[in-house]
């Protein structure tokens, strides 16, 4: 073994500080603002190309079939692959390249990259071409140091930011990204340079709807308010189930702290005459509201069903003449990687290393494609690391801070290199 191979890597990789910038800077000037999902191909063929003059063996995987993939707005994946002079392990970095729109308050350009005062600035610098274009950096001093490795994978995969159905969870389902060919995955969102992200909470968007009875609006007590018996809902939710959320607590590390907690949010409500600018006299017949229920991976999925339906029971009991129903949207399971995962062991040491300091086990407020490669590709070696601030992601003037590149880069080659024995 190579004693300083860590050493030379992480030297190599200070050396690159400028095309590490230059290359998020040129990710970050690929609009690919989702939805709609623009510039997609063009930035995923910019990727491949860069990858296939570094060795890797790419390809690029179009999610036909998908509702998303459309002709205006091809879903395109780029996956490379480079096999190492070690059958094991197999190593995949993966980010996606979706960003979310500009929004208002940008204060400059959302798309030049622009740099002042140590930081990049852009949509997508923090979550997550930044954490792209380190893991790129990476991986590119590994092949270039010599040193004998397993095989090293990265992918380039659209849509996260909408659910990931047609990127990461597309290419699991069709056996491009399970454990049979990968035994671990490195996710670089913006969690936070000295941070190890374990998993997040689970997800149920969930719809209610209320049907009452129309009437004329000058005469309501002959009708049956639906807006109305939704209103006796919100509020029997608001004064029993939601403060009992409040009191649990998760031992997941999730951060911000009072993410810990399970949560209920009334994602829209929506009744009576919708879209109507103009409207005539009715009692409103129908009203929907959209929920979106956090649930801990203490709680069971049949149990946070369960507590809704005693809301609605304890509500039918005030209001015999209740109609309503529930309805799912989405569905996802909490994830929590083992920590006795050895890619979790190889990126503590691996930051200790690097900065000098212990890393802090985090887990997420919200999801990411973690689900996907656990659940649909059997992976349980899967973290999120990377450079980049959950705060500024998703909000004007997004950056990523430039010594957290390199760093994050560093990271990631030291954490490779330990999972092979270096
Ligand atoms: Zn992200």
């Amino acid at each position: 073994m190579i004693p300083n191979a860590r050493d030379t890597i992480q030297r190599m990789i200070a050396d690159r500080r400028e095309a590490l910038v230059g290359l998020t800077r040129e990710l970050v000037r690929f609009p690919t603002i989702n939805p709609p999902g623009e510039a997609y191909e063009p930035c995923a063929r910019f990727l491949g190309e860069r990858l296939t003059r570094a060795g890797f063996a790419v390809e690029y995987v179009v999610a036909v079939g998908r509702p998303e993939h459309t002709t205006a707005h091809p879903r395109v994946n780029m996956v490379a692959r480079r096999d190492g002079g070690r059958a094991r392990p197999s190593i995949h970095l993966n980010g996606h390249i979706d960003v979310v729109p500009v929004g208002s308050g940008w204060t400059m350009d959302p798309f030049a990259g622009i740099v002042r005062d140590g930081r990049l600035y852009g949509r997508g610098t923090a979550d997550m071409k930044g954490g792209l274009a380190a893991a790129i950096i990476a991986a590119e001093c590994l092949v270039d140091s010599g040193a004998a490795l397993g095989a090293i994978e990265i992918s380039g995969t659209v849509d996260e930011e909408t659910g990931g159905l047609a990127g990461v969870a597309h290419l699991a389902e069709i056996g491009r990204l399970t454990s049979r060919s990968i035994d671990h995955v490195i996710i670089p969102e913006p969690l936070q340079v000295d941070r190890v992200c374990i998993g997040h909470r689970g997800v149920w968007w969930f719809d209610v709807e209320t049907r009452g009875r129309i009437a004329h609006g000058s005469m309501p007590y002959l009708g049956v308010s639906a807006i109305e018996h939704m209103g006796e809902i919100l509020h029997e939710l608001r004064e029993t189930l939601q403060p009992e959320l409040a009191r649990r607590l998760t031992a997941l590390p999730v951060v911000p702290e009072d993410s810990r907690r399970a949560t209920l949010n009334v994602n829209t409500v929506e009744g009576g005459q919708v879209g109507e600018r103009v409207q005539s006299p009715c009692v409103a017949h129908a009203c929907r509201a959209i929920f979106d229920r956090r649930f801990l991976v203490e709680e069971d999925l049949a149990g946070v069903r369960r507590e809704i339906d005693e809301v609605l029971t304890r509500v039918r009991h005030r209001l015999p003449q209740l109609d309503v129903s529930v309805s799912d949207r989405l569905l996802v399971h909490p994830m929590e990687t083992p920590r006795s995962s050895p890619l979790v062991g190889a990126l503590e040491s691996a930051i200790a290393d690097v900065l000098g300091r212990e890393a802090t086990l985090v887990a997420s407020p919200g999801t990411y494609d973690h689900k996907h490669f656990t659940r649909i590709g059997g992976i349980t070696n899967c973290v999120a690391y990377g450079p980049g601030v959950l705060e500024v992601s998703h909000q004007p003037d997004e950056w990523v801070g430039i010594d957290d590149l390199v760093a994050s880069a560093q990271v990631m080659a030291s954490a490779i290199l330990g999972l092979n024995d270096y």
